[in-house]
């Protein structure tokens, strides 16, 4: 503790969307609050995840915040989905508006975070070899901040450029005349896919697993539906927030194979016509029922056959895993880009990669020279930038040790043994990862911070989730998970794209509402299932 140079009532970790509302939420509490930054800008996701074509996959009237009415009624979105220059804007417009940035320290990664059982404060040392020390730690680090490399044999000794598209080089790249190879088909190559063939000389597509994706029919925003919506934003919210993944749409409850095969066919061609994650609300039992499932396939199946004309390659881009299971992309002429002559579909499959050598990608079955490697490999997601933190609570219990079987959580928001320590959206155990997150941000904010201003208002200093209430939201998220087809599938959601991870399913899929009412409950029980206490 000799080193701490300065003290706070809360650290906050980082500086997108969740950070940034903490913040403003802590400060209207009077607390003295420092955010600390590995980056040096707002916007966390947007700020890192500049590749072509990154845009939001949820409306950009819905993925925005909620918090101020004056906020929500004068930003205009130009998109029916915004690009992430628009999202970036928005992000810093938000910063300036509420004047956050003189809390935020930039260019400040948060290296370990050491709790002190006799004063109850965290004592938190950064890369820049500094400590600070606060009685509530925030960890506001993201659901999908840490960038996953692949450990493919030689990847070091490549010759040309990479990239990671969750760390895209701020000046942008310019692919023209360049041979490119992408390797990944989750929702960040399918959004930039199209438009690093449009450059590129020649681009080769590394498929490990195809993926199912949907038309987002993206286009400038109606301003007449922007009206309407506007009249009465707050009830649009809050019809939404009754919906499974607070999202505006019409989530049907009938089951697939209730209905007869022609009247599936027109559901599902109408759910195509208007685009986005809301394919997945056609029927009530797409992810419980793998029948019912195999009918959302085969529609998608088709459209690939009808789109991508020569028949091997739209074999190849057909996936066979349950659809939902993964996150649902949404994409603007991604299968149509597999009819362009520059555009190269390598199915790893048939000939995986065996290494990456000075001048290219090396498959079982040949060479491909290439003179960029564009790595849409995604993310540790979850736990991964909280366990690259040596992260410490009572009695020096090791945060990844104490996760070593599987991540725990009350709620998704504390765990056990850690006390005065918050995730926000990150979190095993919340539903953010399924939902439109900035919603479910804004609520675990709002959740921390009435914990937080509790304890003021009661001059308690210490917060802890008890263990039988952990282990009974554990045993809850487990309960609800296992009906599903979501456990059976290969996903970041169970942990399965970072060898040695514990395969859980991570995420709560008990639904928004259900979520949201517990966590009212608990409020409302004087937080029960936490210990408060005032022992310093
Ligand atoms: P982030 O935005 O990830 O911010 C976390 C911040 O913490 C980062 O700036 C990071 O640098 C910082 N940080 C992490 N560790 C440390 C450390 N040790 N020290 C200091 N700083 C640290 N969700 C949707 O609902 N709809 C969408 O359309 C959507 N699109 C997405 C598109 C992409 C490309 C990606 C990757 C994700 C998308 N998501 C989407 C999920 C998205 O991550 C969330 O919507 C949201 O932006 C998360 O905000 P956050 O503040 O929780 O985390
Ligand atoms: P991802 O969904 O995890 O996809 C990673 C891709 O890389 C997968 O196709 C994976 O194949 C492949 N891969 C990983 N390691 C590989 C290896 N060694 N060899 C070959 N292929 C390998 O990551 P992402 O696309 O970055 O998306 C992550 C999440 O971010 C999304 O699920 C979504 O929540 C969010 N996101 C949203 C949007 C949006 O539309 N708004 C855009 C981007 C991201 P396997 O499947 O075989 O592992």
């Amino acid at each position: 503790m000799s080193k701490t140079q300065q003290s706070f009532d809360a650290i906050v970790v980082g500086a997108g969307f969740a950070g940034l509302y903490m913040l403003h939420r802590l400060r209207g509490l009077g607390l003295a609050v420092r955010v600390l930054e590995a980056g040096d800008g707002v916007g966390g996701t947007w700020y890192w995840n500049r590749y072509p074509g990154a845009r939001c996959d949820v409306e950009s009237m819905q993925y925005s915040y909620q918090f101020s009415d004056e906020l929500a009624q004068e930003w205009s979105w130009s998109e029916r989905y915004s690009a992430q220059p628009e999202i970036l804007r928005y992000a810093n417009h938000v910063a300036d508006r509420f004047d956050l940035r003189r809390d935020i320290q930039f260019n400040t990664a948060v290296t370990s975070a050491h709790f002190d059982d006799g004063s109850n404060h965290w004592d938190v040392g950064t890369s820049d070899g500094t400590h600070l020390s606060a009685r509530f730690l925030v960890m506001a680090t993201g659901c999908l901040s840490t960038a996953n490399l692949p450990q493919i044999k030689g990847r070091e000794s490549f010759a040309g450029s990479t990239y990671h598209t969750g760390r895209w080089p701020h000046e942008g790249v310019d692919f023209s005349a360049k041979r490119v190879g992408i390797i990944g088909t989750g929702s960040s190559a399918v959004q930039s896919i199209p438009l690093i063939a449009q450059e590129a000389q020649h681009l080769f597509v590394f498929q490990r697993t195809p993926t199912y994706s949907v038309p987002a029919h993206n286009a400038p925003l109606d301003r007449e539906e922007e009206r309407r919506i506007k009249a009465d934003y707050r009830g649009f919210r809050a019809r939404a927030a009754q919906t499974v993944f607070d999202i505006d749409g019409d989530f049907s409850a009938t089951p697939a194979l209730s209905v007869s095969e022609e009247e599936r066919q027109r559901v599902y061609e109408e759910r195509w016509r208007q685009g986005g994650l809301t394919y997945l609300g056609a029927f009530g039992d797409l992810v419980l029922d793998s029948k019912a499932n195999e009918t959302a396939q085969d529609f998608v199946r088709q459209k690939i056959r009808e789109i991508v004309k020569t028949p091997k390659v739209a074999e190849a881009l057909m996936p066979d895993h349950a659809v939902g299971t993964k996150r649902l992309c949404v994409d603007t002429s991604y299968y149509d880009t597999f009819n362009r002559p520059n555009v190269t579909l390598v199915n790893l499959r048939h000939t995986p990669i065996e290494e990456i050598v000075p001048v290219g990608i090396r498959t079982s079955e040949r060479l491909f020279e290439l003179d960029a490697i564009v790595y849409a490999t995604g993310f540790d997601a979850m736990t991964g930038a909280l366990d690259r933190i040596d992260i410490r609570g009572a009695n020096g219990l090791a945060l990844k040790e104490t996760w070593s079987a599987g991540p725990k959580t009350y709620l998704g928001i504390a765990t056990s043994g850690f006390p005065n320590l918050f995730m926000i959206a990150a979190g095993p155990g919340s539903p953010a990862v399924l939902s439109n997150m900035i919603p479910s941000i804004e609520q675990h904010v709002n959740f921390i911070s009435d914990i937080i201003g509790h304890m003021g208002e009661r001059q308690l200093s210490r917060i802890e989730a008890t263990p039988a209430a952990q282990e009974a939201w554990v045993a809850h998220v487990n309960e609800v998970a296992a009906p599903t087809l979501f456990p059976s599938t290969n996903s970041w959601y169970v942990g399965a794209n970072i060898p040695g991870k514990p395969r859980i399913f991570m995420p709560y899929i008990g639904g928004y509402p259900v979520y949201v009412q517990k966590c009212n409950d608990v409020a409302a029980n004087n937080f029960e299932g936490f210990v408060l206490s005032a022992n310093a």
